[in-house]
């Protein structure tokens, strides 16, 4: 066992939002060590090798690469002390904070510190979450395992893909293995409108002339040893598939973008609230979890669309947990409970004290044209917003000023028809 280190703030996960909360928490005056479980920081953007990077936070597009080098570098000039290859197995809380339990090629360690900030990212759905039918031959990978082994390892998968979910991911993919030779016979979606990103959709498929249907899934998987194609069919009226209208298409590779699920099993072992929609722990305005000292941000929190906005939510953690550590909490106001009402599936943070401020995160259930975001406390309308589209793939961000307000006890937020 190694000797025992102590740090003011210990942070989870070197991706863009470990190194962001990082950064803004040692600037704030606070020791901080990032623990990454890889050989190198930038988490999942090392894996990203397209531009599209930055647009908001740099006005540029940079690759993922190019964009984590930045707050790498940014977080080395400030002094923040980066451990790679080693990874948190556990995690308790102490007297003064926490304990976590780390690994490294055959030494384990405990670094305490005061407080923690979760930025351990999320893993993909996999074939075994969405009960794919039909045998299971080698060809059949996530979309981001593929885009590890194609743009990492310089590993391409197949010749003939079939891409299942038209999630981010996926669409990147259908592009990058077109790009490489290959030919990508369909995008399938289960839902009526796509998964990701529009400028995704375009960029990746139109501009490739690669096919998206909707509202189809994916009846059977062929072939014993290897994929050799697969059986679709459209959604029926009674919302099952249609088996009487299925296509075959021939391919050798499937590629699944079906979603992503916040890795939380530590957040979960220290008995944090957890919201059951996001998949993340319930925050305040701080973005502190439920557990004291415990913050949490980037894709642990809530999927994001894109990085730029988890940059800027992990540097408002960082700055919030070093606040804390100095003892500079808000003196105790009543908590507001934020909620999602009409049209809304989640809304962050999920509790702020009244007469607060925040940045909220919403999403919305579905597609929606000329549309009203309104905020509500009881028959008081707190704010409203007009828009002429909104939909699930674009997280809505508006910021709360609860200060004028009577609110004291929860606020709804609605997108209504206007
Ligand atoms: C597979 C995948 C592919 C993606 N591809 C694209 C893309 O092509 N284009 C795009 O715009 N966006 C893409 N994204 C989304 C984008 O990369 C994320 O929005 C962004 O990386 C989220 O940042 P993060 O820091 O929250 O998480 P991550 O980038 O996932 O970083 C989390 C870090 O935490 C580390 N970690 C986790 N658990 C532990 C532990 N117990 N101990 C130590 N370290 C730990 C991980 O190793 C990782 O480095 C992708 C996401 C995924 C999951």
């Amino acid at each position: 066992m190694r000797q025992l280190q102590h740090v003011d703030i210990a942070v989870i996960g070197a991706g863009p939002a470990g190194l962001a909360a990082a950064a803004a928490a040692r600037s704030a005056g606070a020791a901080v060590i990032i623990i990454e479980r890889d050989d190198r920081a930038g988490g999942i953007l090392n894996q990203c090798i397209h531009d599209g990077f930055g647009l908001q936070r740099f006005d540029c597009a940079l690759t993922g690469g190019e964009y984590a080098h930045i707050d790498e570098l940014a977080c080395r000039d400030a002094g923040v002390e980066l451990l790679t290859d080693t990874y948190v197995s556990s995690i308790e809380r102490t007297e003064s904070g926490f304990a976590l339990h780390t690994m490294t090629t055959g030494l384990i360690s405990v670094i305490t510190a005061a407080a923690v900030i979760l930025a351990m990212g999320c893993r993909e759905r996999t074939a075994g979450a969405i009960s794919l039918p039909g045998t299971r031959p080698a060809g059949i990978y996530t979309a981001g395992t593929a885009q590890r082994l194609t743009n990492m390892q310089n590993i391409m998968t197949g010749s003939r893909f079939l891409i299942i979910g038209s999630g981010d991911i996926g669409l990147i993919m259908a592009r990058r293995v077109t790009l490489e030779g290959g030919s990508v016979a369909a995008v399938t979606e289960i839902q009526p409108y796509p998964g990701g990103l529009d400028r995704n959709i375009r960029q990746c498929l139109t501009d490739f002339s690669i096919p998206l249907y909707l509202e189809t899934g994916i009846v059977e998987i062929l072939g014993t040893d290897r994929v050799t194609g697969a059986l679709i069919a459209p959604v029926g009226r009674d919302g099952l598939l249609d088996t009487t209208r299925s296509t075959h298409i021939p391919c050798d590779t499937i590629l699944l973008s079906v979603g992503l699920i916040p890795e939380n099993e530590l957040t979960r072992s220290l008995d944090a609230v957890m919201d059951p929609v996001t998949g993340g722990p319930a925050v305040d305005e701080h973005l502190m979890t439920s557990v004291p000292g415990l913050f949490a941000c980037g894709n642990v929190l809530q999927v994001h669309d894109v990085v730029d906005l988890v940059s800027q939510e992990a540097a408002h953690a960082g700055t919030c947990a070093a606040a804390y550590l100095r003892g500079e909490r808000a003196e105790k106001r009543k908590t507001i409970t934020l909620q999602a009402g009409e049209g809304i599936r989640y809304v962050l943070p999920q509790s702020m004290s009244a007469q607060g401020s925040t940045l909220l995160s919403c999403r919305v259930r579905k597609p929606m044209e000329d549309v009203t975001i309104q905020i509500r406390s009881g028959s008081e309308l707190i704010y409203r917003q007009q828009l002429p589209y909104v939909q699930p793939s674009e997280m809505i961000q508006i910021p709360l000023d609860l200060s004028e307000t009577a609110a004291d006890t929860s606020v709804e937020v609605h997108c209504v028809r206007t």
